[in-house]
């Protein structure tokens, strides 16, 4: 059984996850921007084993933590796609633009790829690379219990921004409508701010993409 629980870390309120496997308490945190103090207080209260980093992209309020906290524990950072290779060069520059404490420059462990898949005890989640906010941006989705940890690119009712560099508005659309929407109307997604909401209500309701 595939458990997971969503901390909201830094000043923008992003939805780091810690996801376990309940047989092993193996443990994966995706996104783990700071607040690793906070982080690292919810691993020991459920005394998971924390294995690795997964990134859905790099920008700082997701990945701003994770060369520290890989450095420290000695885990790998599995993920993003290496589009975003330009954002995590840039990590020490968005760090002192948001003020942020200065971000560690990284190298994946792994790049993610569409259909890879990312291993966590007994369980498996699949890797959807989901380009637009980010041109390196993937999701995990975890269909044995109807989840799918998305990152920016979808909120409940909202859509990931695309006015960064190398955004774009259409490929986010069709990231969002040919490979989140087939994962299915009931599946619930975990964004990366704000509240969790299900593919269906998004279709039906969300301003951006409903309809689609
Ligand atoms: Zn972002
Ligand atoms: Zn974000």
């Amino acid at each position: 059984m595939l458990h997971y629980h969503t901390i909201p870390v830094t000043p923008f309120a992003q939805n780091c996850s810690l996801v376990w496997c309940a047989q092993s308490l193996q443990a994966a945190v995706i996104d783990p921007g700071g607040d690793l103090e906070h982080i690292l207080g919810e691993v020991r209260a459920r005394q998971l084993k924390l294995q690795a980093i997964w990134l859905t992209h790099a920008h700082i309020d997701h990945a701003g933590g994770a060369g520290e906290l890989s450095e420290r524990l000695t885990l790998p950072i599995i993920g993003p796609h290496e589009g975003d290779q330009f954002w995590i060069d840039g990590l020490p520059q968005q760090s002192a633009m948001f003020g942020f404490p200065q971000a560690k420059i990284f190298t994946p462990t792994r790049w993610l790829h569409d259909l890879d898949t990312v291993t966590i005890g007994r369980e498996t989640l699949n890797v959807r690379h989901c380009p637009g906010h980010t041109p390196g941006h993937v999701v995990f989705h975890a269909p044995q219990i109807q989840r799918c940890f998305v990152g920016d690119v979808l909120f409940a009712g909202s859509i990931g921004r695309t006015d960064f560099p190398q955004g774009n508005h259409a490929q986010l659309i069709a990231s969002i409508t040919e490979r989140l929407w087939p994962m299915g109307d009931e599946t619930v997604f975990i964004p990366g701010h704000g509240p969790e909401s299900s593919f269906g209500r998004e279709r039906r309701s969300n301003p951006y993409v409903g309809g689609t």
